[in-house]
């Protein structure tokens, strides 16, 4: 394993230099990135489905193209986003002007899980040296083969004193968080995330955490064909890296008039996708194990096969015995999707604030404005997609985040620069403008205070 004091010292004395402040050196490394990326295009495809089994379209879209399109974003606008920028004056700074310096961090570490293992490494390390910073990227250790690739592709662009790798378990992890970082951008478990907060507050090193928690779809009564539509979506969300993803529909909370429709429509257009895949790899033993005690955890509307083997699931739609069963408290991350109903729509919020409070995501499905609107407003959660899953974290101008639970903080686009930057304030007075009314005689200069109050009381 590398000398993490020794790594650091070196990031110190590059990031002192001020080379990373200068938005042509960023630039210039994102290209590099860019082009060790492409090179090592087949390598990453081939790693992925060796740790996951992601077939090659999934890789491509999931892993490397989202990649490429935050950083020809960043190609494009972070220029202009790492330009220092004049505010307005107010009343009370008249005689002064502002300025926003966007200003890197300095050394920032980056964790990333084994779901999406290229792009949950890759993509904030994108946001974070077009803002200038250093980088240590710890890839998960669950998905060897794709932390391989990365290390390769990151020693290939980079120099270490700029953008490093540090492979390796829980030991390489707590090694690293007892050094002193300018930020640490976090992404996994919610139990994972409590212990790297509270190792950050040692030395009050500011986090993000990207968590995950279980992302209720709600379907309300439509027509059939709407019907048909909102579930071929849904089983598309899910269907993805084999519902192993933070955002993935975790489960159903239908209107009761569809109790029967929906099994019979859900085994219709699931089809089109078992042409595809039948039964779902699961990433370990201890989630395959986990998942399969699922399946007895409620009655099997469709699918229950799995396979000892190959430790694979089918795509699975259940109904659980209750809402106490470990199905419905814990993130299922795989392909099982139990479903629950509801009679009034208050039920909905008491179900949602009882299995998850605050999830990552939420997905409405429903033509009726007043409908969406009553869900979207009365639920607490990190972001929202209506009609449609997994969607809203394809737009880079939509900020993706969680809250309570599921996270803090933000990225994704121009809010990655803001997620990676400190934006500084100065402001600048001139040697003749000087309002003589700030100076004492303090008494003599009531009458002007005065004003003021009425001016802000009003
Ligand atoms: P995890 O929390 O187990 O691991 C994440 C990272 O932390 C890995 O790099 C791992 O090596 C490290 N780690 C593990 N245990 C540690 C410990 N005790 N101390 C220090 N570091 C430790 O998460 P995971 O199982 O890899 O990923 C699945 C979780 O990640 C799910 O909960 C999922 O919802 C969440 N997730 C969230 C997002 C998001 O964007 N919000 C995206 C993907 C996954």
């Amino acid at each position: 394993m590398k000398n993490i004091e020794e790594l650091l010292s070196k990031q110190n004395n590059f990031y002192k230099s001020g080379k990373t402040k200068s938005w042509e050196f960023r630039k210039k490394s994102l290209i590099k990135l860019r082009e060790s990326i492409k090179k090592h295009r087949d390598e990453i495809i081939l790693a992925i489905d060796k740790d996951l089994g992601k077939g090659e379209f999934e890789a491509i879209i999931t892993e490397i193209l989202i990649v490429l399109e935050e950083i020809k974003f960043f190609l494009k606008k972070g220029k202009s986003f790492s330009k220092i920028k004049k505010v307005k004056k107010t009343l009370l700074s008249i005689d002064a002007n502002g300025y926003i310096h966007p200003t890197p961090y300095g050394l920032t570490l980056i964790m990333s899980p084994w779901n999406y293992p290229f792009n949950l490494s890759l993509f904030p390390l994108v946001g974070s040296i077009a803002s200038g910073n250093c980088v240590v990227l710890k890839p998960s250790s669950i998905t060897e083969n794709t932390s391989l690739i990365i290390q390769k592709i990151i020693e290939e662009a980079f120099d270490e004193s700029h953008v490093a790798t540090v492979l390796g378990t829980r030991e390489a992890t707590d090694e690293l968080l007892s050094y002193k970082f300018d930020k640490i951008f976090f992404t996994g478990s919610e139990y994972v995330g409590k212990i790297i907060l509270e190792k950050a507050s040692k030395t009050l090193t500011p986090c993000v955490l990207e968590l995950g928690g279980k992302s209720p779809v709600i379907i309300d009564n439509m027509k059939e064909e709407y019907i048909e539509k909102s579930l071929k979506r849904i089983i598309w969300g899910k269907f993805l890296n084999s519902g192993q993803t933070c955002i993935s529909p975790d489960y159903i909370i239908a209107d009761i008039s569809l109790k029967d429709k929906i099994p019979t429509i859900f085994k219709k257009v699931i089809k089109l996708f078992e042409e595809e895949k039948k039964l779902h790899k699961i990433v370990n033993k201890k989630h395959y194990d986990r998942l399969c005690s699922y399946l007895k955890q409620g009655n099997i509307l469709h699918g229950g096969e799995y396979d000892n083997e190959s430790m694979s699931i089918s795509m699975t739609l259940i109904e659980p015995k209750n809402i106490e069963q470990i199905l419905m408290k814990e993130e299922i991350f795989g392909p099982v999707l139990p479903i629950l109903y509801f009679n009034k729509k208050e039920e909905i919020i008491e179900l949602v604030n009882n299995i998850c409070k605050t999830p990552l995501s939420l997905y409405v499905f429903s033509t009726r404005n007043i409908f969406t609107s009553y869900i979207t407003e009365n639920l607490e959660y990190g972001g929202a997609c209506i009609n449609g899953t997994i969607t809203h974290i394809l737009n880079h101008n939509l900020a993706f985040g969680g809250v309570g639970s599921s996270g803090m903080g933000t990225y994704h686009g121009h809010e990655s620069f803001k997620c990676f930057s400190r934006m500084v304030s100065i402001c600048k007075k001139d040697f003749i403008k000087d309002i003589p009314l700030k100076y004492p005689p303090y008494k003599k200069r009531m009458w002007a205070m005065n004003i003021l109050y009425k001016h802000f009381s009003k």
